[in-house]
C-alpha cells in the first residue's frame, strides 16, 4: 500500500444525527474519526425549521442550530470533520477498507460507518419548493404540531401517507389525503384506520397542480384525473408522504440491502454484512426515521465498531 494513502480507525460518512452521535462516541473511545459531511452538511434536518420533539430541549431548537450543536461536540470531543463527499468505495470482509473521496483521494479506514442517510422525495412542482419550510413538509411528525387546530392537506397513499395523516388527524381539524390512483398502496390496516377517522377526508385520483400562497401555504388546487375537475382547497400546512430514498448507492455492490436500498443491519445492532463496515440512520431505517432514534443507533454503531475493533487487535 502507498505512503501517501490516509490510514484511518474509524471512518464516518455523513453529518445528521447518526453521523455526529457515532462520531461523539467513538471519538471519547479514542478511535480518531474522521467524518466526511457529504453533500448536506447537518443532513435533513436543516432544511427544517423548529424542532419541538427532540429531548433536552424544553422550548425547542431550530433544525439547523440542533446540528451545529451536534458538529460542535463532536469536534470538541477529538471529531476530525471534513467537508467532502465520499464518491465510491471498495469494501472487503474484515477490511481495511478502501474509500474514495471526492473522486481523487483514497483512504483506508479500519471501520466504516455509513451514515448517510435518506431524502424525502417530492413532487418536484415549483411551489413546493418555494414554500418549503412555509407550510410545506415532508414530515408530519416534525411539523404538523405547527398546524394545529388547521385544515391540511397530505400526499401519498402508501403507509407513511396513512401513517401521517393519522398523526396530523389527532392535531389538525382536518386533513386532505391526496391519492392520484383509486386506490392505497399501504397495508389493509393503515387503510382501515385511516378510511374510519372522521376528519380525514381521501380524495382518490387527485392530482397536485400547485401550492398556492406568497409566503406561506394559503391553499392547494387540485384535479380530478378521471373527472378533469379543478378544485382549491384552502389549507395552511401542505406534507408530502410520498416516499424516501435511502442515499445508499454507492454501497450497493457490496453492502446487503433490501428492494428499496436500505441497508440491512443484524437485528439489535448495526452490524452489515460485511465486518467492519457499521451502519445508522435513515440509511437503514424506514419506519421510524426520527432525529432521536437515529442518534441512537448511531451510538450503537460506534459501540459497536469499537468492540469489533477491539476483539479484532486482540
Ligand atoms: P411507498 O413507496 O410505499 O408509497 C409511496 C406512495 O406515494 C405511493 O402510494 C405512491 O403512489 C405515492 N406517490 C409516489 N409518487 C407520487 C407522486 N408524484 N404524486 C402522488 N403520489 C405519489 O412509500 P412509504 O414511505 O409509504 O413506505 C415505504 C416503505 O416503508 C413501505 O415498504 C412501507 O410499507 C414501509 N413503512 C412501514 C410502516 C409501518 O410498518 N408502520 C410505516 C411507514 C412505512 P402509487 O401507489 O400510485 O404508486
Amino acid at each position: 500500500m502507498s505512503d501517501s494513502i490516509e490510514q484511518i480507525e474509524c471512518l464516518i460518512i455523513g453529518s445528521g444525527p447518526a453521523g455526529y452521535t457515532a462520531a461523539i462516541y467513538a471519538a471519547r473511545a479514542d478511535m480518531k474519526p474522521v467524518l466526511y459531511e457529504g453533500l448536506q452538511p447537518g443532513g435533513q434536518l436543516t432544511i427544517t425549521t423548529d424542532v419541538e420533539n427532540y429531548p433536552g430541549y424544553p422550548d425547542g431548537i431550530m433544525g439547523p442550530e440542533m446540528m451545529d450543536n451536534f458538529k460542535k461536540q463532536a469536534i470538541r470531543l477529538g471529531t476530525d470533520v471534513r467537508f467532502g463527499m465520499v464518491t465510491s468505495v471498495d469494501f472487503k470482509n474484515g477490511g481495511p477498507q478502501k474509500v474514495i473521496v471526492d473522486g481523487t483521494k483514497e483512504i483506508s479506514a479500519k471501520s466504516v460507518i455509513i451514515s448517510t442517510g435518506a431524502s424525502a422525495k417530492w413532487l418536484g412542482i415549483p411551489s413546493e419548493s418555494r414554500l418549503n419550510g412555509s407550510g410545506v413538509s415532508a414530515c408530519a411528525v416534525c411539523d404538523g404540531f405547527f398546524y394545529r387546530g388547521s385544515d391540511v392537506a397530505i400526499v401519498g397513499a402508501g403507509d407513511t401517507a396513512c401513517e401521517e395523516a393519522s398523526y396530523l388527524s389527532k392535531i389538525c381539524s382536518k386533513v386532505y389525503m391526496l391519492v392520484r390512483r383509486d386506490e392505497f398502496r399501504a397495508s389493509k390496516a393503515m387503510q382501515h384506520r385511516v378510511l374510519n377517522t372522521p376528519n380525514i377526508e381521501v380524495l382518490f385520483n387527485t392530482e397536485t397542480d400547485e401550492i398556492l400562497g406568497d409566503t406561506t401555504v394559503e391553499a392547494v388546487r387540485v384535479s380530478n384525473n378521471v373527472s378533469g375537475e379543478k378544485r382549491e382547497i384552502p389549507i395552511k400546512g401542505f406534507f408530502v408522504a410520498i416516499g424516501h430514498t435511502p442515499n445508499t448507492e454507492i454501497f450497493k455492490p457490496y453492502i446487503e440491502m433490501d428492494e428499496s436500498g436500505y441497508i440491512i443491519t443484524e437485528k439489535g445492532s448495526s452490524r452489515t454484512n460485511i465486518e467492519g463496515v457499521f451502519c445508522a440512520g435513515d440509511a437503514q431505517d424506514k419506519i421510524y426515521r426520527q432525529a432521536v432514534t437515529a442518534a441512537g443507533s448511531g451510538c450503537m454503531a460506534a459501540l459497536d465498531a469499537e468492540r469489533w475493533l477491539a476483539a479484532k487487535e486482540d
